[in-house]
C-alpha cells in the first residue's frame, strides 16, 4: 500500500466501511448515525496521516473504526467496587437506597410539584419536599438542601457573616479534599477569618477573647479526614454555644459527613451526630448527603429558622441549588432514618453492619473458585469518604496472587465489563466483599476465572 501512486484512492468510502461485517454489526448495536460519524473521522485521520506522511498508516481502517468506536460506549459507567472501601469518592461515594432509587425515577419520568404548592395552587418552594422529615430526624427547625456541603459552608457564611468576622481554631483550618480549603471557602464568601488558637489546643477563652463588634459567627468545622491526638484540646459544641449565645453570635458546625446513625454500635469510633450538634445549640449544622448519610450528592443545613431562611433568600442559593432528581432521592433517604430501617436499607449502613462471617463466607466462594492462587484472608475496610480517618472494619478477602502479576491483573480487572475495581497490597490482589453487591457475586467469580484460565493461571 505505500508504494501506491496515489494513496487517497485506497481509501474506503463511508459507506463500503459501513457494509463490512463487523461495522455493521456494531451500527446495529451503537446506532447507524454515530458509527457513520465515527467513520468519518477515522478517514480524515487517514487523510491527515496521508498528508504528513505521503502513505497510508498501517492499521487497517476497519480495525481503526472499531477502536475509536468505544468512544461510543457512555464515559460514566457502574463499576464494581472491591476496595473495600465504602464510601469512595472516585467511584462515586454512597450507592442509594431502592427507594431513593424509585424515588428519581417518579419524579424524572414525567412533571412533578417540585415548585407548586398543589393545596393552593400556586407557586411553592423546592425546600418544602424535605424540611418536616430532616426536621424530625435532626430536631432542627428548619433546613434546605444545596448542590453539596461545599457549596452549603459557603452560602452560609455569604448570607450570614459576608464583611464581617468568624473565628475558626487553627486547628480546623482544614483542606478537605480536592484543593477545598476551609480558609479559601471563608475568603470567597466575602467573610473575614479570624484564628484562634494553636494546631492542638484552642480553648473557650481564645475564641471570648476574639469576638469584636465585627465578629458575625463562630465556625466550627469537624476535623473528618484526620486525626490530632495526644497534648489536645478543643471546647465543647455546647460551650461554644453558650459562649455565641451570650455575646449575640451565630454558632456554625460543618459536620461533614453528618451521621445520624450513631457508629460506635458498629465498632467504630465515635462520629459526631447531627441531632447532638442540633441539641448542643448549633444555629447552622452542615453535612454532605452522600457521606455517612449514604444518599445522593447534596448539601444540607439544618438549624434555625431565621437563618436557614437567610440562606434561602441569598442570591447565592439559586447558584447553588439542589435539582428535583436530588430532592427526590434526599427526602427518601432521609425517610429510611425516620422509619428505623437505615441499618437495612441504606447501602453505606448495611455494608458497614455486614458481619465478619457471612463476608468471609462470600471471600471463601470466590477463592474456591478461582483454584490455587487464590486465598482468603483477614483485612480490613475503611469508610472512607474523609470519615473517621484510622477507623477500620474487619473484613475478609478474596486474595489472587497471579503469576501475570498484580498490576497487570488489576488492569484485566478493570478492562472486564463492567470494570471490577481492587486493591493491590504486597504485589498481590485483594477483593473486599464488604463493598460489592451480592448481585454482583457472579460477575466477579466469572471474571476471576476466565483471566485466570486464559493466563492458565492455577488451573
Ligand atoms: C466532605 C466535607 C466537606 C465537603 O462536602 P462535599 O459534599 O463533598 O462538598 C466540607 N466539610 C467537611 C468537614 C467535610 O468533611
Amino acid at each position: 500500500m505505500n508504494d501506491s501512486p496515489n494513496p487517497y484512492r485506497d481509501l474506503p468510502s463511508v459507506d463500503r466501511l459501513l457494509a463490512d461485517p463487523r461495522v455493521s454489526a456494531l451500527a446495529a448495536d451503537r446506532g447507524h448515525a454515530a458509527v457513520a460519524v465515527v467513520a468519518r473521522e477515522v478517514l480524515e485521520g487517514y487523510r491527515a496521516a496521508i498528508a504528513a506522511a505521503g502513505a497510508l498508516p498501517h492499521v487497517t481502517v476497519v480495525d481503526a473504526v472499531l477502536k475509536r468506536a468505544e468512544t461510543l460506549r457512555p464515559s460514566l459507567r457502574r463499576v464494581v467496587n472491591a476496595t473495600g472501601v465504602i464510601i469512595h469518592t472516585n467511584l462515586g461515594r454512597a450507592p442509594l437506597s431502592r427507594s431513593a432509587i424509585e424515588a428519581i425515577e417518579r419524579v424524572s419520568t414525567g412533571y412533578s410539584n417540585l415548585e407548586f404548592d398543589l393545596d393552593a395552587g400556586e407557586r411553592g418552594t423546592r425546600f418544602s419536599h424535605l424540611e418536616t422529615t430532616l426536621c424530625r430526624i435532626t430536631g432542627a427547625e428548619a433546613g434546605i438542601a444545596v448542590n453539596n456541603n461545599a457549596s452549603a459552608l459557603l452560602l452560609s457564611l455569604a448570607a450570614l457573616c459576608r464583611d464581617r468576622e468568624v473565628i475558626i481554631s487553627r486547628g480546623q483550618l482544614v483542606e478537605i479534599g480536592g484543593g477545598f480549603r476551609i480558609p479559601d471557602v471563608l475568603r470567597q464568601s466575602g467573610a473575614t477569618l479570624v484564628e484562634v488558637g494553636t494546631t492542638n489546643r484552642t480553648y473557650a477563652s481564645d475564641y471570648a477573647e476574639a469576638i469584636t463588634e465585627r465578629t458575625a459567627a463562630i465556625l466550627r468545622v469537624h476535623s473528618s479526614n484526620f486525626r490530632v491526638v495526644g497534648f489536645t484540646e478543643q471546647p465543647s459544641l455546647s460551650g461554644l454555644a453558650s459562649l455565641a449565645r451570650e455575646r449575640g453570635l451565630l454558632l456554625l458546625d460543618d459536620l461533614g459527613s453528618g451521621a445520624v446513625l450513631d457508629t460506635r454500635a458498629y465498632g467504630l469510633a465515635p462520629e459526631p451526630l447531627v441531632q447532638d450538634s442540633v441539641r448542643a445549640g448549633a444555629d447552622v449544622v452542615l453535612f454532605s448527603g452522600d457521606k455517612l448519610l449514604g444518599g445522593p450528592q447534596a448539601g444540607i443545613a439544618a438549624g434555625r429558622a431565621k437563618a436557614i431562611e437567610s440562606m434561602r433568600r441569598h442570591p447565592l442559593a439559586r447558584a447553588v441549588r439542589i435539582d428535583k432528581a436530588s430532592i427526590a432521592a434526599l427526602t427518601a433517604t432521609l425517610d429510611h432514618y425516620a422509619k428505623g430501617d437505615a441499618e437495612h436499607e441504606v447501602p453505606v449502613w448495611r455494608m458497614i453492619a455486614l458481619p465478619f462471617a457471612a463476608i468471609e463466607a462470600r471471600a471463601g466462594r470466590w477463592a474456591d473458585g478461582c483454584g490455587a492462587h487464590a486465598a482468603v484472608e483477614t483485612c480490613e475496610s475503611t469508610v472512607g469518604g474523609g470519615s473517621l480517618p484510622g477507623e477500620a472494619l474487619t473484613s475478609a478477602a478474596c486474595v489472587i496472587t497471579p503469576p501475570s502479576g498484580a498490576e497487570t491483573f488489576a488492569a484485566a480487572l478493570r478492562a472486564a465489563d463492567p470494570p471490577i475495581v481492587a486493591r493491590i497490597h504486597e504485589d498481590r490482589v485483594w477483593l473486599d466483599p464488604r463493598t460489592v453487591d451480592p448481585s454482583e457475586d457472579a460477575h466477579v467469580l466469572a471474571t476471576l476465572n476466565g483471566l485466570l484460565k486464559a493466563s492458565g493461571d492455577g488451573r
